[in-house]
C-alpha cells in the first residue's frame, strides 16, 4: 500500500502568495514566486498591483 499524498507541498514558484511590505515611507507589493511590485506611497497601489501580478 502506497502512502496517499493528500496535500502537495507548495513549491516556490508555483503559485502566487503577495502580500505588501513596508520600507520606510512607500508599501510594495511582493510575492512569493519573486516578483516585486514598484514602490507606492499607498499600500492600496501596491495591494492594486499585487492583484494585476495574481491576474497573469
Ligand atoms: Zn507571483
Amino acid at each position: 500500500m502506497r502512502p496517499k499524498a493528500s496535500e502537495v507541498p507548495s513549491e516556490p514558484g508555483e503559485g502566487h502568495c503577495t502580500r505588501t511590505v513596508e520600507q520606510g515611507a512607500f508599501c510594495i507589493a511582493r510575492c512569493n514566486c519573486g516578483w516585486t511590485g514598484p514602490a507606492r506611497r499607498a499600500r492600496a497601489k501596491a495591494r492594486e498591483d499585487a492583484a494585476a501580478h495574481l491576474e497573469r
